[in-house]
């Protein structure tokens, strides 16, 4: 059992509700929702954090990018959304595998927390 769950979700062992999906990343529904809609988007290779992308992926971070757009367009989220990357403790950062939190359907306050 790899002990990362989202490299367990990404490679399907752990089941999740995929909302969207693309050659390096996928979308699935966060397990605790904070908003109507709550989804993470993340790389399907692990990688800790945005601290540890670098330039040479340049791709993937696009990637990641115009996934959570995607995400947001399948959520019907044109009134607007959120796309929060907590990084480190104090960050807030629980799960070591870089993930994109995209989060609408509601009106979000500011600042967070
Ligand atoms: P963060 O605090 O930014 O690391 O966010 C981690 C997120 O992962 C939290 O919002 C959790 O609710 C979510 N989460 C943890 N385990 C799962 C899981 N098995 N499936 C879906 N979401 C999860």
């Amino acid at each position: 059992m790899n002990e990362c769950i989202f490299c367990e979700i990404v490679s399907g062992h752990l089941a999740s509700e995929i909302v969207a999906e693309g050659d390096q990343w996928i979308g699935f529904r966060d397990a605790n929702p904070t908003a109507p809609s709550h989804v993470l988007v993340v790389p399907r290779r692990h990688v800790r954090s945005l601290d540890e992308l670098t330039e040479s992926d340049a791709d993937l971070a696009i990637g990641l990018l115009l996934g959570c757009r995607e995400v947001a367009a399948r959520e019907g989220l044109g009134p607007g959304y959120r796309v929060v990357a907590n990084v480190g403790e104090e960050g807030g950062q629980a799960v070591d595998h870089l993930h994109f939190h995209v989060l609408g359907g509601r009106r979000l306050g500011w600042p967070p927390g």
